[in-house]
């Protein structure tokens, strides 16, 4: 009898922090469950050990930065079955987007002595705006449990099951009391996509979106609202220009207030 064989998965890091990686790492328990259904073929951060592709799954980590991983990821793309981008960085262009608003030879600089050998683009981008990608999972970072629900969903074949509502249902959901409507904490909740089950909130603290946008936000109205709170023009740009400055939601809103 032929015994069918495991899906193949791959694991790619592109300019990021390694934090998405680690949050599969951190699966512990079940990531062998996962190893058991899925052959891990390519996972530099778990082991040296790597086979080849094609990979029936790939999981890309991180944003395009140079001219180098522009071409990387044509490649990555070319030997996997379905590629699957986890985090802000990935999906959005990460924190190091912020320079897609300025000036990028600004910032190299200022941080290297010798700005002459940084070689860079001028923006950081999603891996979407280079090749077709088959699902975007959010999160800064994302969200381990809604992780295996996409890596299971893709090698069984379904559309994953993740919530595209906002992080103020997940804040109903666990009885946490509204910090905006009870002590007038801006919180950019109302627009940010659930996954990380309202954490700051539950901590008295407004969030500031490193879920990024949840699915059709209404920026003009959460800015109306905070504008309501006292927040300045300046200070609803610098809300929207955080981890997820590039997510066209959070990008344009941005731009709105720079006017
Ligand atoms: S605290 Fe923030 S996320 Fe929670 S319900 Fe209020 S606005 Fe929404
Ligand atoms: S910033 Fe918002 S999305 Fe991020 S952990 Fe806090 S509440 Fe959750």
């Amino acid at each position: 009898m032929v015994q069918s064989r495991r899906p193949r998965l791959a694991v790619w890091k592109f300019a990021s922090c390694d934090g998405c990686q680690l949050s599969l790492l951190d699966c512990e328990p079940e990531l062998l469950a996962v190893a058991g259904t899925v052959e891990i073929a390519n996972f530099l951060e778990a082991s040296r050990a790597v086979e080849s592709g094609p990979y029936d799954v790939s999981l890309v980590e991180g944003s395009i930065t140079t001219r180098h991983d522009a071409e990387r990821i044509q490649h990555v793309r070319r030997i996997s079955k379905c590629l699957i981008t986890i985090g802000a960085c990935a999906t959005a262009g990460g924190i190091q987007a912020l320079r897609n608003f300025k000036d990028v030879k600004e910032f190299t600089a200022a941080v290297y002595a010798h700005p002459e050998y940084i070689e860079t683009l001028a923006t950081s981008t999603p891996i979407s705006k280079h090749v077709r990608v088959d699902y975007e999972l959010q999160g800064c970072p994302i969200n381990k449990a809604q992780l295996l629900e996409v890596v299971l969903a893709f090698v069984r074949g379904r559309r994953p099951s993740i919530p595209a509502h906002s992080v103020c249902v997940e804040c109903k959901r666990r009885g946490t009391v509204c910090v905006m409507v009870a002590h007038g904490t801006p919180c950019l909740g109302p627009v940010t996509h659930a996954g990380c089950g309202a954490i700051c909130p539950s901590y008295d603290r407004g969030c500031y979106g490193c879920y990024g946008p949840m699915e059709t936000p209404n920026t003009t109205s959460l800015g109306a609202a905070w504008q309501r709170l006292g927040i300045s023009e300046p200070g609803l740009v610098r809300a929207f220009r955080g981890i997820n400055a590039n997510a066209d939601a959070f990008r344009k809103a941005s731009e709105a207030h720079e006017e």
